[in-house]
Order: C-alpha cells, then structure tokens, then sequence
C-alpha cells in the first residue's frame, strides 16, 4: 500500500519532516518514520522497558504489564486509530513505543523520588528524560549521541514540559511557550496511551487480587460492559468475562475516540499539519466518554495505585532511588568512570546520576541498592 497516498493531507508525511538534528540522506527502502521505529526498538533504552514497571514490579509476577508490553498495545491502540483517521501509523507507532523510554524504574513512585532528588538541580521529568534518551543518552551512532529522529518523533515524546525546561529545548519546546499544538500523530499517541493503561490497569488489578469485580461493578462504565456481556454469553464468568468486557471497554473507547475526532477535525477546515498546529486538540473523546474515563482513572487512582500493597512497594522504591541518589552525590567515586563528572559542577554531577538511576530496571536498582548498603553484597 502506498501510504503516502493514503494519508490525509494534514496527516504527517514523511516527506515533508522538518529533519533532524544533524541531516542525514533519506532512507532507501523506509519512510523516515519507519527509520525512527527501528532505531527506537533497537535502542538500549527499549530493551530495558521489558524490566521496568507499570504498576506491578517485574518480579511480582510473569503476566502484569511492563513498560514493554504497555508501550507496545499504545502502538497497538494508536496504529488502529491512526489508520481510520488516516494519518501517519509509522509516526505514531515510533512515538507510542518511544514514549516511556525515559522512566525511572518502579513507575511513578521512581520518577517521583528522582524528582525529589533533583529538586535543587534543575528536577526531572520523565517525558524530558525520554527526549534527552533519543536526543543525548543513546551511543549507536558514530556521526552523532543519541538516536537523531526527526522533529516530529521528537515532538510527539515530549508530551508535557514546563515552561522554563521548554525555553531551554528549541524547536521541540518552542510549542509549550506558544501554546499550540503538536501533530494529530503526537495527540493521538497520548490518548492511546490514557486508553492503554486504563484498561491494562484494570486487568492487572483484578488478576493481583487487588481489586475485585465487585467493586468494578459500581464504575458505570464497566458494569455497562459487563452486563453487555453476560447478555451476549449468558453464565460466563471469570477470565473470560473479565477479559470480554475490558475488550469491549476499549473497544467503546477508540470508536468514540475515531467518531469525535472525525467531527473535530471537519469542523476545524484543515489543509496541511501547520493548521493542525494552530487548531485547539482535535484528537478527542466525546464529553460523555471522557466523563466515563475520568472516573475509572478516578477508580485506578483510589483502588489501585493507593492500595496498601501498592503502597509499600512504591514506599520501598521510594527509599531505594533517593538511598542510590544521595550516597552517589555524597561519594562520587562509587560511580563507575562514565557517569562521574570532571567539572566539579554539582548541577552536572547530579543530572549524570539521575540519568544512571533513570536508566536503571527495577532489579538493577535493587541489586545496586544492595551492593551499595548491604555488607556481606560487594
Ligand atoms: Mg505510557
């Protein structure tokens, strides 16, 4: 299929990307997109996601998501939406599965405690962190640091940034400080991501035993679903129901998701992707599916991520990233040679070990943690 063809005209084209940081030769028998997908999937960073957590630390059990299996069904959610409102499926793909490359292990709790760390050095924000992987972190390349990707993947992996972080960024920030918008590619790779780890958190929820379906039953959304099913397949129940109405959940999700935006955009008169810069965000639900996830999020929020046993691994994980920080900071000599800093600056010294910790998976820190604070580990 000749996607270029396919694609509306306020799509992104590849032929059209603003390129990258240091020019090189268009790709032979790839789009720059697809290029930027495969550098991504080939990068170290990538690889790591496999051990770092979504909600559930790796270890507590082999059927949880992982960053890796998340970023992949956002691709997965982002490609099938892409394709209906015929924009560029490389270009959502390369930002869905580059989109969490910068977290910290031990999901939020991680980022929060770095965050904490970092706090007199400039902080740190995992969406910068996944730019500065692409950008700086990444050594593959012989011309270059990081992975060079086109403006575009670049602008749809920074989703947020603040004001002063944006100011230092140039061209990828420079839409924070006007307050526009980014691709239709970029909006559509965030939703996807709110449609994927709704939905996944609730399975991972129920299959820990941390949430019940019960409980489930009382969010409209979901009891809808579930009572669609058990009309469809009447005396079904355990997995398969559950699985059935998450199926059906995030079905309902990405049809509203393609209608609304549908009507968002005709209404909006677009021609090229500049317009699509200068129009509000057009990739949208409708007000009652929105109002629909904000209580499920509502639900994960209270049920699941403040549950007590969420609560001491994300305590634990606490601890663990800011014990690694401050014995770092304090004796940087235990910091092996590429991550000590010659310019006796602390700023610099503090932003090489945040990019260590960042960097880590969920058992590399705790190993490290060990080799660092217990006595008989070396
Ligand atoms: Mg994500």
């Amino acid at each position: 299929m000749n996607l270029e063809a396919y694609l509306a005209p306020y799509a992104a084209h590849s032929a059209d990307t603003r390129g990258r940081r240091f020019p090189e030769a268009a790709p032979a028998s790839r789009s720059e997109f697809q290029r930027d997908r495969d550098r991504i999937v080939h990068s170290t960073a990538f690889r790591r996601l496999e051990y770092k957590t979504q909600v559930f630390v790796n270890h507590e059990g082999d059927l949880f998501r992982t960053r890796l299996t998340h970023s992949i069904e956002v691709a997965q959610i982002a490609r099938s939406a892409a394709r209906n409102l015929r924009l560029n499926e490389d270009l959502v793909e390369a930002i869905s599965l580059a989109h969490d490359l910068g977290h910290t292990p031990f999901g939020h709790a991680g980022q929060d405690a770095l965050n904490a760390c970092m706090k007199e050095y400039g902080g740190f924000e995992h969406n910068l962190q996944s730019l500065r992987v692409v950008d700086a972190l990444e050594e593959r390349y012989g011309a270059f640091d990081g992975l060079n990707l086109v403006f575009e993947t670049r602008e749809g992996i920074l989703k947020h940034c603040s004001l002063a972080n944006a100011a230092k960024l140039g061209d990828v920030g420079q839409r924070f400080i006007d307050k526009t918008q980014p691709s239709l590619e970029a909006q559509l790779a965030n939703l996807a991501d709110e449609i994927a780890y709704n939905n996944h958190d609730i399975d991972d929820g129920l299959r820990s035993g941390l949430l019940s379906t019960e409980q489930l039953d009382q969010i409209d959304f979901y009891g809808r679903h579930r009572r669609q099913v058990e009309i469809a397949y009447p005396g079904i129940g355990g997995r398969r129901a559950i699985h059935e109405t998450i199926r059906g959940m995030i079905n309902a999700l990405i049809v509203d998701l393609i209608t609304t935006s549908e009507q968002h955009i005709e209404a909006a008169h677009l021609q090229t992707i500049d317009d699509v810069r200068q129009a509000g965000p057009l990739i949208r639900f409708s007000d009652a599916m929105a109002a629909d996830a904000a209580l499920l999020k509502r639900f994960l929020y209270e049920n699941l991520y403040r549950h007590y046993q969420v609560n001491r691994m994300t305590s634990k994980a606490r601890r663990i990233v800011s014990e690694l920080f401050t014995a770092f900071m304090q004796e940087p000599k235990l910091l092996a040679p590429n991550y000590l800093d010659a310019s006796g600056n602390p700023a610099q010294q503090a932003r090489k070990i945040a990019d260590y910790i960042a960097g880590m998976t969920d058992r590399y820190a705790i190993r490290e943690h060990r080799r660092l604070f217990l006595v008989d580990e070396i």
